[in-house]
């Protein structure tokens, strides 16, 4: 039996969406760790029954939390609205592709190094699924590309809005930044809290989690990484406050 091009379009209609892009993604030979990026597999148009698939499977959640979302005015439409938070909002960062960078020559050839921060970083632990709300400094030693200073807290907030946990984060923003425009040198650092620390469990709103990641120059020069870390101590919201 032959099975017809519209057969097949069918086929992969009937089951679900979620099940389809998995397939896809499996067949590639390719990771769909919470942390990963999974765009490439979602063909346009995808994305919206992806949302209503996730709306169901959170429906049954709040069903199974006995919560009575027929009558409960306050929870008649959070299904909805969680399942367009996660796919748009907090974890955008898996769905959407990376926001477009555009590189630009390093005409001066300028090697001093720069620093930007605090750029606000906003994930959730891979662990509980609860925010985790911090800041992040970039120290950058430019190489033979540049690109503006906005773009890089526009790929942070791509790279953090995923599930994560904090010290694999760090390394994929430093891979991504590393990707669009190679720099001599790079330092990241993470200053955030986790809720999973704050809002349940050990139940302690006062810790932070810092961590750090230095490839390049700055890795081997240690006056390169003595200056990051000291810009970063004496500005606003540093590591010497809060
Ligand atoms: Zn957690």
């Amino acid at each position: 039996m032959t099975i017809t091009p519209s057969e097949n379009i069918k086929k992969e209609v009937d089951k679900k969406i979620s099940d389809v892009i998995r397939n896809r993604i499996i067949l590639q030979k390719k990771r769909f760790h919470a942390n990963d990026n999974i765009s490439d597999f979602i063909n346009p148009g995808e994305l919206e029954h992806l949302q209503k698939e996730v709306a169901s499977k959170v429906r049954d959640l709040l069903k199974s939390l006995v919560i009575d979302i027929e009558n409960d005015h306050n929870s008649q439409e959070t299904a909805e609205r969680v399942a367009k938070m996660y796919l748009r909002e907090v974890f955008k960062g898996r769905y959407h592709k990376r926001p477009t960078v555009t590189d630009f020559p390093n005409a001066k050839n300028l090697d001093e190094i720069y620093t930007l921060g605090p750029i606000s970083v906003r994930s959730a632990c891979s662990h509980h699924m609860v925010p985790i709300i911090g800041d992040c400094w970039i120290g950058i030693k430019p190489g033979d590309k540049v690109i503006g200073i906005s773009k890089f807290a526009r790929v942070a907030d791509w790279v953090f809005s995923r599930p994560h946990i904090q010290e694999e984060a760090v390394m994929i923003l430093a891979d991504e930044i590393e990707r669009l425009c190679e720099p001599k040198g790079l330092a990241i650092l993470v200053k955030a809290k986790h809720y999973c620390m704050c809002w349940r469990g050990v139940k302690e709103p006062n810790t932070s989690m810092i961590n750090s990641i230095v490839r390049g120059d700055f890795r081997h020069d240690p006056s390169l990484k003595q200056e990051f870390f000291e810009l970063v101590k004496n500005q606003p919201g540093g590591l010497s406050c809060n």
